[in-house]
């Protein structure tokens, strides 16, 4: 089973992706994590890669595929988290699968509207003990005692990039890439988007019981 997740920053792609690996014993594949592993490893690819990123531009398409299909070749059963990101990334993954007699079972799209992720991201607040790492929201999930973790007594702040402006920013340039991804997998009868209440206690629970759901539609048919 190879599975894409497709969400903008604030829907809680991550957290999810992580659930369904644990439910189907899959590889949590992020892009974001080959790039560090590849770049501490001081790899060939990872050095390249790191020329890119340390200049703050986009990695090549041929380095971030040479990079993601390294890693397919050794697992079996996939949740991909931040590749294909290109309809170029999209087609190689194709082939590469293809040839190697696997395929794509679903890709799952999750959609959040963009003022709840706005609210829900500058109400955002993390612990200062970088030991802790600890994440709170002073809207949907309070500390005990305002501005201290719970976990540590440290105090809580707020990250830089967490205000309105960035994120609208962060989003606006997540439509404009995604859209034509999302239409490529539209196209591969492959999309199937799950709306997100992220107003609800439980909306981690919900969103991961409807994803397996529609998982196992398309396993049984
Ligand atoms: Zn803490």
């Amino acid at each position: 089973m190879n599975i894409i997740m497709l969400g903008a920053p604030g829907t809680g792609k991550g957290t999810i992706g992580a659930e369904i690996c644990k439910h189907y014993n899959l590889t949590h594949l992020a892009t974001g994590d080959i790039f560090r592993d590849e770049i501490k490893r001081q790899t060939e690819l990872g050095k390249k890669a790191n020329e890119y990123i340390s200049k703050g531009q986009l990695v090549p398409d041929e380095i971030t595929i040479a990079m993601v299909e390294g890693k397919l070749d050794k697992m079996d059963g996939v949740l991909l988290d931040g590749f294909p990101r290109t309809i170029n990334q999209a087609e190689s993954l194709k082939k590469y699968l293809a040839e190697h007699n696997k395929e794509i079972t679903v890709v799952i799209n999750l959609v959040v509207p963009d003022e709840d992720i706005i609210k829900r991201t500058v109400s955002r607040v993390i612990c200062s003990n970088k030991e802790c790492g600890a994440s709170y929201n002073t809207i949907f999930m309070p500390p005990k005692v305002e501005g201290i973790c719970d976990k540590c007594g440290s105090k809580l702040i707020k990250r830089a990039d967490d205000n309105e402006e960035t994120i609208k920013q962060r989003l606006a340039v997540y439509y404009k890439n995604t859209e034509p991804l999302i239409n490529y997998y539209k196209n591969e009868g492959l999309l199937e988007s799950v709306d997100i209440n992220i107003y609800l206690p439980t909306t981690k629970e919900i969103t991961t019981a409807k994803s397996i759901k529609i998982i196992e539609n398309r396993l049984n048919n």
